[in-house]
Formats: C-alpha cells, sequence, structure tokens
C-alpha cells in the first residue's frame, strides 16, 4: 500500500500540471491512494505562492471533479495550512467549509514576515546566527503540533532546505517538538521534496526519524510534489529509510482519521 498525500495543484501559482495528470504519474508509480493538499488561502491574499481567498471554492470543484474522473481510485481531500500565530481560528473557519480528509500543518512563516523556505529572504541568513533562526524556526514547529488543529505535520526540517545547518548535535533542536508531537497523537510526514533542494536530504533527518520512532510517532511518506514527475518522487529511498530505523507502517487518511496500513 503506497499513498502520497502532499501533492499540489496549479492554484498555488508554483505548481504545474492538471490534477489529472498528477493521478496517472500516481497510477503509473503504483500507489493505491492519493490526496491532494494545496496551501491554503489566507483571510487576505497574503504572498504570491497561494491560492487567493475568493479561489477557495475553484479549489474544491477541481478535486471534486478529479475525483469524479477516476470514481474508482482513491482521491482524498487535503489542504496544506500554514500555521502562524494568530490565525488560528481562521484554520479552524476552513476546517469547517469542507469535508476534509486530513489538514496538513506546515511551518514556512518563522515571522510574520520571513517564510524561511522563500529564497527571497536568503540575504537574512547571513544577517543572525543559524542556531538563532533554527530555534526560531522549531519553537514555532512545536507550537503548531500543539494548536489540535491538524492530522499530520510537514516536512519537519524544512529550515535545512538551503542546506543551513547548525553545528553539533542537532537534536537539541528535535527534541521538543517531537515530544510536542507525541503528545498530541499526530502524524510526521518523511518527504522526499528535501533530496530535491541544496539539502540533499529527506525531511527530516535520519537522527529525527529514529527520535520520532523511539516517541511510537507514526508517520506517512509523500513527496510536495508541485508537478505531475514529483509524484512518487523517490519513495524507495524513503521507505527503505524508515523501514531500516524500524518502521512497519504508515498512515492512511480518510475523514479526518489515521488508519495504519502495513509499509
Ligand atoms: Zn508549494
Ligand atoms: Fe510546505
Ligand atoms: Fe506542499
Ligand atoms: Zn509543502
Amino acid at each position: 500500500m503506497a499513498t502520497d498525500y502532499h501533492m499540489h495543484t496549479p492554484l498555488c501559482g508554483h505548481a504545474t500540471g492538471e490534477p489529472r495528470e498528477y493521478v496517472l504519474a500516481a497510477q503509473a508509480a503504483g500507489l493505491t491512494e492519493i490526496g491532494f493538499s494545496d496551501h491554503n488561502p489566507m483571510p487576505t491574499q497574503f504572498d504570491d505562492w497561494r491560492m487567493a481567498p475568493d479561489q477557495f471554492t475553484e479549489y474544491l470543484k477541481l478535486i471534486a471533479d478529479v475525483q469524479a474522473e477516476f470514481p474508482n481510485y482513491p482521491i482524498r481531500l487535503g489542504l496544506e495550512c500554514d500555521y502562524l500565530v494568530g490565525y488560528e481560528e481562521h484554520i479552524r473557519h476552513l476546517a469547517a467549509q469542507a469535508p476534509w480528509d486530513y489538514l496538513i500543518g506546515s511551518v514556512h512563516y518563522i515571522t510574520p514576515s520571513w517564510d524561511v523556505d522563500n529564497p527571497k529572504h536568503l540575504k537574512k541568513w547571513t544577517e543572525q546566527p543559524v542556531d538563532e533562526i533554527w530555534t526560531l524556526y522549531f519553537k514555532e514547529y512545536t507550537r503548531m503540533a500543539e494548536s489540535g488543529l491538524f492530522d499530520f505535520v510537514a516536512h519537519p526540517d524544512l529550515v535545512k532546505k538551503f542546506g543551513h545547518r547548525p553545528e553539533g548535535d542537532l537534536s537539541r533542536f528535535y527534541t521538543e517538538t517531537l515530544n510536542a508531537i507525541a503528545e498530541n497523537g499526530l502524524t510526521m510526514e518523511v518527504s522526499t521534496a528535501g533530496l530535491r533542494k541544496d539539502a540533499k536530504e529527506i525531511y527530516p533527518s535520519r537522527q529525527f526519524i529514529e527520535m520520532a520512532y523511539a516517541r511510537r510517532i507514526p508517520i506517512v511518506i509523500n513527496s510536495d510534489a508541485h508537478s505531475p514527475a514529483e509524484v512518487a518522487y523517490e519513495f524507495k529511498q524513503a521507505t527503505a529509510l524508515v523501514k531500516e530505523i524500524g518502521y512497519t507502517k504508515v498512515m492512511q487518511f480518510k475523514d479526518r482519521k489515521a488508519i495504519p496500513v502495513d509499509l
């Protein structure tokens, strides 16, 4: 049973390919179930990498249409939600607007004006110690895990995207976040997207996954596809890694419930 629950649509403005092409790619890759999870709309336009507020119904229709086109293939409805302090009510509002199969929690913004994975802000990395930036990121990520808003949490160490890593043992950044993920009963994403970035490593790191396994945190393997060619990207490598660490199951999502299935 192989799934990919993190796939985008052209509505976010930086993904290419129609949803039906993602479905065909998923079927070709042998996936048995998939889900779309585009970046959530904010109350106002907010930035240039998500659907506009008035495109939300278009998103729901896009997914409903592709579900109708492939009635015998399970296509779940998800949303990748940006966690930002002060927008919890907005997420709760979105949660009530559609029959979601899952909501993904993501931290891209480590301050209201710095989306840490945006190359537009690379200069900021030279203005502050990497340690401080990582601390900020994981503090927000912990808050997200504690918010009770989400079903699984995405790309846990996205902050390494451009290859910036603090010195020494990184578990000092991971422990609190992992405890919050475990205590809140969340599933953790293992994302192959990091392999396509300067980090050249799966999100999260092997050590992070080992610490998650020690806490019995369930996982899901995703590609974060922004094009049909990225669907199921390097899933063999991710599956081998998590199996080596000890995982034998991944979670499937439907109606905001997580069900364990064999890897
Ligand atoms: Zn994106
Ligand atoms: Fe993301
Ligand atoms: Fe994504
Ligand atoms: Zn993402």
